[in-house]
This record gives structure tokens, C-alpha cells and sequence, in this order.
């Protein structure tokens, strides 16, 4: 993984070279008040992160200092999401509660220093005492009680002879103090309350400021970060640490907090949800807890991922969810089955076949290096999604209609030949007629068909439940409750999968053909019962109805229709788009992107001009040039369309494999550097001779021996395994097609 050094790591750096630390030393430390949510991954992240790069070490710190709100339950989700997200801690957890002696005996030393004292001012008081940010606060009378004296009252409101709120420990610093912060800090409150772990033995609790920076003393922590709104409690941190003369300790640094939109993040919000039944517990796959994000399907990799890119800042900002989005979807793309499931059924009744046959398909399109396939039964009963129809088409509709063929996915075309509906006019059947020798990669049919839609046999499929869902908040900047989507969740009873998916275990994720990503609910789902929640749709649904807005009002605006979305297109656009799909081969929604785009497809019209490579080059420009060209015009880019097609000869040529080559664009985007210098520098070459690739593929079926039995007593599944450990062994540098050649001969 590459990571541009953050301001963190380079204090880390410093801190390390001068000696000031031999080891990195952090901390997380949550309070056990509620789930850990999205930001607090990314103070995961960082922490551990930091710790893990320069070979420190992490503790896992409950900062449980207020009896009334903590729970045992949070403390093991806390503990849960910091291994799922890939983490580990030192020894065991730590508890701020275990340190109340120590933190105790160092109030007791302040007291003898004259640096703190027992305050008996009522609140009200005490807050009109305390001055504003323009005018300086005073001293309560109680400040000049004798050392004896505050030990005493002390030593009693620990005991509990005093009622809450009668009495406080303050720490005597500057009531005039710019910070406000510094004007007499609460150290102690009486609280007669259980508490979770410590029991009924203490009758006063440490605040925050006194607690955190001694616990992390204590604790021998190097770097204490935290996020912004901490800043001004640096001051206190300091004074505390420095009054008690205490060498060797931890400094504080402070990070801008996460904000992400349509989302709140705040353990009391979402502990409302919890309580006023707006979502199911805490692990609801619309929440954004890291229970919930695990349970609707997101991957550890795919939060790491977000967490890495949103990089660390010093300054607070909002995050689009849809870059959320993008993560788990990149993540997945490279790693799930395409199965086929039909949402809302229509069935098909193909007149002229009899039988049934099995069709063999694989599980991942060709630009994934990872192998497997199953059987899909076939014969003359299938389901399609209702939409996939269409009795009036739209100009531009691209699937079955009355005049239309289409190609079932994996299997053949069919013709429409006669619609059945009730007597209310709703159609309930399709009859249709199949061309034989129209079969998927052996098609000699000649019939030109514009889209091939999933389907389902209807004997063979199975009912399952699909639960998709939509954003949790209609609002972008939510505040709380009154701000519910109520319509987040929308539960389909009466979906239909191929046989083959339920074969497998639950917790296991898919790709559902046109649909999006799903996983079978780790909770929910049963053999009886399959349950799939819906993890993110294929595309970002979202940014694409803006652009629809935009377009449509232009003039004489034709209308395209792509998976299940009707755009608008002008005649250019519309011209561009079927030069695009006819003479070039793309498929439509390549197609669309480039065409809708001026910018886009000019730019690759010129990098056509220097490479004849229609296919590659589209590919390269509707993802990554196009994510540059949101924001910028061409001649803002670092890199020119003929560098663009330097990089896609390398793909052509196999010297890079397409990951690598986004590697590589990464680089050019920053530096517009040559493709091919970068290539050399960073030595990404692809490797492809098989004698480099035999020793690491032996070494990996050597180190395995559980997978390499399991996969020969017929877990084909497992390749994938192995194709995945031998490109991270060698940093995604192995082409793919040689890696999965050889390891079918080796495993054999
Ligand atoms: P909340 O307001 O959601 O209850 P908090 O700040 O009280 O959160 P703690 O449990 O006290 O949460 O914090 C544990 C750690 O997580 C702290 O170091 C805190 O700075 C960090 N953290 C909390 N929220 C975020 C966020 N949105 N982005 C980054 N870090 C966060
Ligand atoms: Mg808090």
C-alpha cells in the first residue's frame, strides 16, 4: 500500500530520529458509551496504523471514567471492530477505571503542592465565576482552603459523605487564562453511582482532562491523538503533566475529525435510532457503526481503503458518502461471483424449447483474474425482471419489446412473440420464441441484439429475501431523528437466484448481474430462509440522476436507456454513441459515459489517433481519466492523451497488467511523468516468465497445505485463493494468466 506520509507520521519521524522516543507508543481510547461508528475506524486506523508502520505498538484504552452511561456490551464491540478491522493490541485491553488509584494518589500530590483544591461554589456560581471568552473569571472563595483542609474534604467525598455536585476538585491554575479551558479545570466530581467495573468503591470520578493525559502516562504512551475539538485542552494536558514534573511523557496532537454527508456521527444519535426503533439494533446494515457496515457486507479492506484515502487532515471537513461507496465497490469488483437473480419477476414462456439443459458460466468476467464457473439450468419456463420489458419502449430502450430481441445472459436470444395479460391490463407473461443457434460464445445467429438482461429457470431458481437498502438520512447535513429517510429499507419477499448460490455458505458475497452487491445476511440467512442484504448498487446512483437533470432540457434531446436509467442524448451524443457501439465494439455503458461527455470524448478520439486500441483506451478514459476531468478541463491535466495511450500499449503489449497500470496513472496524474519512466522506476514490469513465477507459487501451495488438500478434494473455489496470494506476493506484478495456468497445472 502506498501512503504519502501524513503530518502525523512525519512528527512520528522527528520524535524517533531525535531520540525523544525509542518506540511509538499510542493509544485508542473510546468510551464504551455506544458502537463505535465510520470516524472511529478512522481514529483506528490512524492509531494502529501508526503504531503498526514504525514497529510500536497500540493499546485499546476504554476511557470509562463516567459510571452512568458505560455498558460491558460496548466494550465488546469496541473490542470486535478493532479486530475486524485488522488491528491488534498490546497485551489486554486497558481500562482507564483500573488506573483510579494511581490517578487518585496523583490528585493528592497536587493538593500537597498547593495546585489543586476542593471547591464547594454551587454550579450556577461557579459558571458566572468562571468569566467569557472577553472577560477574565474569578477565583472562588474556597481557593485559599489549607492544604490540610482540601486533603481532608477530599479524602471524605472520596469515602462518600457528600451528596453529587457538593463539592469539586479544581486544579488552581489561572482563572484569567485566554483559554478558558485554564481557568480552574474540573479534576474530580462526586458521583454515587455504580459503576460497571469498579464497583461501589469510589465515590468521585476523574474528569476527562484529569484522567486521559495520566492514563496515557501511565500507560507509556509516545503520540496521543486526537481529533480538533481537543485542542484547547492541550494547555490542561500540559499543565498537568509538567506541574507533576513527570519526564518521558506523551504529547497530544490533534486531527480533523471525520464528517461524512446524509450520515451522523455521534454515539448519542445513534443510540436514539437504537431506542426509538428507526433502525433494528445497533449492527442495522444502515447504520453507520462498523457493526451495521459489516453486517450489510462492507469488507475491512474496503474501510481501511476510505480510511486511507480521506487521508489526515488538520482541518474539518465532509466527506461524500459516495466515496464510501466507491471503496467497497472497488473492492469487490476484483473479488465476487456474478450470479444472476431476478428481483421482480415476469415470467418467459419459451414456445419452441423442450427440455432442460445446463449452461456452463463462469463466475467472473474476463478482466478479473480469478477463476471458477457453476451450471445454470435452463428450459422452458424463466423468469426476467419486469423491467426488462417493455410494451411501449422509449426511444432508446435496449432490451425485449414486442419488435426487440435481447440475449439472456449466458444463454440465448429471444423474440417476443405474444404478451398475456389480466384483465386489469397488467402483463403477467411473456410468450417468446428462442433462436437455437444464438447460444452464448458459439452464437451464429447473426441476429443483432442491444443488451442481454439476467433471467432465471423458474423450476431450478430459488425464493430468497433481498433487503435493499437506501440512505438512512434524507437530509446531507442530518441532525438527528427528524431528519429519517422513512423509506431506508424496502424488503423483496419474492426474489429468485440460480440454484448454485445457495450451494454456498452464508457471509458470502456476490454480485447480482446488473444489480449490484449483495452478501447473505451473516444473521438472517438460512438454508430454509436465504436472506441478502444489498450492499451497494453497481454504479453511484445518486450522481447519475443529477446528471440526468442537467441534461434533459436540451433541445430535441433523445432518450438512452442504460441498465434501467433513461438519459437524455443529444443527436451529437447520440451519433457518438452508436459510432461507439457498432464500429467500436464498446459496450453501451462504456459507450454512454464517453458520448454523454464532450470532454471525455474528445479526449479519447485524440488518444484513438495514436493507438488503435478502441477497447483498452475507453476503459482507461471513462474510469480514470474521467475521474480527473470531473473537476478539471484538459488542459489543466498533467498528462496528454497520447501519454494515455502510451500506458494502454503497455496493457496491450502485457508489459503492465491493468492494475499496475492504475498504479501507474495514479503516478502520471501527479507528475505527468512518461508512463513508461515510471514503469521503469518503480519496476512494475509484469512478470510473465514462468520460471520466476514456479519458486513463489511453490512457496505459497507449500505454506497452505490445508487449502492445497481442500481445493483437490474439489473446492475449486479456492483458486482464487491462490491467484490472490501469488499477486500480493509479488506486489500485483504476475500476470494473471500465466499465475492461473500454472497453478491449475501445480494443483492438479
Ligand atoms: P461520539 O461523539 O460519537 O460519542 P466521541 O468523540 O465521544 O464520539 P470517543 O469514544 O470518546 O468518541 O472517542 C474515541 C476516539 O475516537 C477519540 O480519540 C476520538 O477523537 C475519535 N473519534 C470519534 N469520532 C471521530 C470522528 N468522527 N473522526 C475521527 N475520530 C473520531
Ligand atoms: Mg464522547
Amino acid at each position: 500500500m502506498s501512503k504519502s506520509k501524513d503530518f502525523l507520521r512525519t512528527i512520528v519521524e522527528e520524535d524517533l530520529k531525535s531520540g525523544k522516543y525509542k518506540e511509538v507508543v499510542t493509544r485508542f481510547p473510546p468510551e464504551p458509551n455506544g458502537f463505535p461508528h465510520i470516524g472511529h475506524a478512522k481514529s483506528i486506523c490512524i492509531n494502529f496504523g501508526i503504531a503498526k508502520d514504525y514497529d510500536g505498538h497500540c493499546n485499546l484504552r476504554m476511557d470509562d471514567t463516567n459510571p452512568t452511561t458505560e455498558d460491558t456490551k460496548y466494550v465488546e464491540a469496541l473490542k470486535h471492530a478493532v479486530e475486524w478491522l485488522g488491528f491488534n493490541w498490546k497485551d489486554n485491553v486497558r481500562f482507564t477505571s483500573d488506573y483510579f488509584p494511581q490517578i487518585y494518589n496523583y490528585a493528592i500530590e497536587l493538593i500537597k503542592m498547593g495546585k489543586a483544591y476542593v471547591d464547594s461554589t454551587n454550579e450556577e456560581e461557579m459558571r458566572s465565576l468562571r468569566g467569557t471568552v472577553t472577560e477574565p473569571g474569578r477565583r472562588s472563595k474556597y481557593a485559599d482552603r489549607s492544604v490540610e483542609e482540601n486533603l481532608d474534604l477530599f479524602e471524605r467525598m472520596k469515602k462518600g459523605e457528600f451528596k453529587d455536585g457538593e463539592h469539586v476538585l479544581r486544579a488552581k491554575i489561572d482563572m484569567s487564562a485566554a483559554n478558558m479551558k485554564m481557568r480552574d479545570p474540573l479534576m474530580y466530581r462526586i458521583r454515587h453511582a455504580h459503576h460497571y467495573r469498579a464497583g461501589d468503591e469510589w465515590s468521585v470520578y476523574p474528569m476527562y482532562d484529569f484522567a486521559h493525559c495520566l492514563s496515557d502516562y501511565i500507560e507509556g504512551v509516545s503520540h496521543s491523538i486526537c481529533t480538533l475539538e481537543f485542542e484547547n485542552n492541550r494547555d490542561v494536558y500540559n499543565w498537568v503533566l509538567d506541574t507533576l514534573g513527570l519526564s518521558l511523557r506523551p504529547y497530544q496532537h490533534e486531527f480533523a475529525r471525520l464528517g461524512i454527508n446524509y450520515t451522523v456521527m455521534s454515539k448519542r444519535k445513534l443510540l436514539e435510532l437504537v431506542n426509538g426503533g428507526q433502525v433494528n439494533g445497533w449492527d442495522d446494515p444502515r447504520m453507520p457503526t462498523i457493526a451495521g457496515y459489516s453486517r450489510r457486507g462492507y469488507t475491512p479492506e474496503s474501510i481501511r481503503n476510505f480510511c486511507d484515502q480521506i487521508g489526515i487532515a488538520k482541518a474539518n471537513s465532509m466527506v461524500d458518502v459516495a466515496q464510501l461507496e466507491f471503496c467497497i465497490r472497488d473492492d469487490l469488483n476484483t473479488k465476487v461471483p456474478r450470479v444472476m437473480c431476478v428481483l421482480d419477476p415476469l415470467k418467459v414462456t419459451i414456445l419452441n424449447y423442450e427440455g432442460t439443459e445446463e449452461l456452463n458460466a463462469s463466475y467472473y468476467p474476463e478482466d478479473v483474474p480469478k477463476e471458477g464457473s457453476r451450471q445454470i439450468p435452463f428450459s422452458k419456463e424463466i423468469y426476467i425482471e419486469r423491467d426488462d420489458f417493455s410494451e411501449n419502449p422509449p426511444k432508446g430502450y435496449f432490451r425485449l419489446t414486442p419488435e426487440q430481441p435481447v440475449r439472456l445472459k449466458h444463454a440465448y436470444i429471444i423474440t417476443c412473440k405474444e404478451i398475456i395479460k389480466d384483465s386489469d391490463g397488467n402483463i403477467v407473461e411473456i410468450k417468446a420464441e428462442y433462436s437455437p443457434d444464438s447460444k452464448s460464445g458459439q452464437d451464429t445467429s447473426g441476429i443483432k441484439v442491444k443488451s442481454a438482461i439476467q433471467w432465471v429457470d423458474i423450476k431450478e431458481a430459488r425464493k430468497v429475501e433481498v433487503r435493499v437498502y437506501d440512505r438512512l438520512f434524507k437530509d446531507e447535513a442530518p441532525q438527528g431523528l427528524e431528519d429519517v429517510n422513512p423509506d431506508s429499507l424496502h424488503v423483496i419477499k419474492n426474489a429468485f437466484i440460480e440454484p448454485a448460490v445457495i450451494t454456498q455458505k452464508p457471509d458470502e458475497r456476490f454480485q447480482f448481474e446488473r444489480q449490484g452487491y449483495f452478501y447473505a445476511d451473516p444473521v438472517d440467512y438460512t438454508d430454509v430462509k436465504p436472506v441478502f442484504n444489498k450492499i451497494v448498487g453497481l454504479k453511484d446512483s445518486y450522481a447519475k440522476k443529477k446528471n440526468t437533470v442537467e441534461i434533459t432540457p436540451k433541445p430535441q434531446a433523445k432518450k438512452v436507456q442504460i441498465d434501467g436509467e433513461v438519459v437524455a442524448m443529444s443527436d451529437t451524443e447520440q451519433t457518438l454513441f452508436d459510432k461507439y457501439t457498432n464500429e467500436l465494439k464498446l459496450n453501451s455503458e462504456v459507450a454512454n459515459t464517453l458520448a454523454r461527455d464532450e470532454k471525455l470524448s474528445s479526449f479519447y478520439e485524440e488518444s484513438l489517433a495514436t493507438l488503435n486500441s478502441p477497447v483498452n483506451l475507453a476503459n482507461i478514459v471513462s474510469n480514470e481519466v474521467a475521474r480527473e476531468l470531473k473537476e478539471k478541463q484538459i488542459n489543466e491535466l498533467k498528462f496528454n492523451a497520447r501519454q494515455i495511450a502510451a500506458l494502454v500499449k503497455m496493457i496491450d503489449d502485457e508489459t503492465i497488467s491493468n492494475k499496475i497500470a492504475k498504479q501507474v496513472f495514479e503516478e502520471m496524474v501527479k507528475s505527468g511523468e512518461e508512463p513508461i519512466k515510471i514503469v521503469e522506476a518503480k519496476g512494475l514490469i509484469q512478470i510473465s516468465d514462468p520460471s520466476k513465477i514456479s519458486p513463489i507459487i511453490d512457496e505459497i501451495i507449500e505454506k497452505n497445505p490445508d487449502n492445497v488438500t481442500k481445493f483437490r478434494e474439489g473446492n475449486t473455489k479456492l483458486l482464487g485463493f491462490f491467484v490472490g496470494q501469488v499477486l500480493k506476493a509479488t506486489g500485483g506484478k504476475a500476470n494473471p494468466k500465466v499465475v492461473n495456468e500454472l497453478l491449475a497445472q501445480k494443483l492438479k
